[in-house]
């Protein structure tokens, strides 16, 4: 099965309409989900990062919940995306997916520090574990408990403020 094949396979099993882009913006692919409607937008995955660029979109129409935060409904979309890869992803795109998912948390901290209103979560909140899956497959020699990530970043963030 090809990355194409497996990405309108996913779609088509759940209803999501696909809006094909091929727009970048700097070095990410312009990318986005509607779950509404349902629909992505996303580039026709030509390489394995664009094929986890689209799972994380589809994970987005497939785990929206009203009640989410941003953080939460990221670590959400790739938690799906890491449940429903079907094709051998290289630790460069991993690495890509980590540092995705760790620039909204590194923008979420530095509002927290500023005194802004941020969502930043809990020691023990399930965030932590998907930051942590992620890292692990980006870094396979990264050895964090999710319940010290947290600390870790904050501690990194507030050394450069
Ligand atoms: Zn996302």
């Amino acid at each position: 099965m090809t990355y194409t094949e497996h990405i309108k396979q996913l779609c088509e099993d759940n209803g999501i309409h696909i809006e094909w882009t091929d727009k970048y913006i700097g070095e990410w692919p312009l990318a986005g989900a509607l779950p509404k409607v349902p629909a992505v937008q996303i580039h026709e995955p030509t390489n394995d990062f664009l094929y986890m660029v689209a799972l994380h979109e589809i994970g987005h129409v497939m785990t929206d919940t009203k009640s989410d935060r941003q953080l939460e409904r990221e670590a959400r979309a790739w938690d799906w995306a890491v449940d429903n890869v079907k094709v051998d992803i290289t630790p460069e795109t991993w690495q890509k997916a980590f540092t995705a998912l760790s620039s909204y948390v590194a923008r979420m901290i530095k509002r927290d520090l500023k005194g802004q209103a941020a969502f930043v979560p809990s020691n023990d909140h399930w965030f932590w574990s998907v930051y942590v899956l992620l890292a692990q497959f980006a870094f396979p020699v990264v050895d964090i408990v999710p319940r010290q990530a947290r600390e870790n970043i904050y501690g990194v963030l507030a050394s450069r403020v």
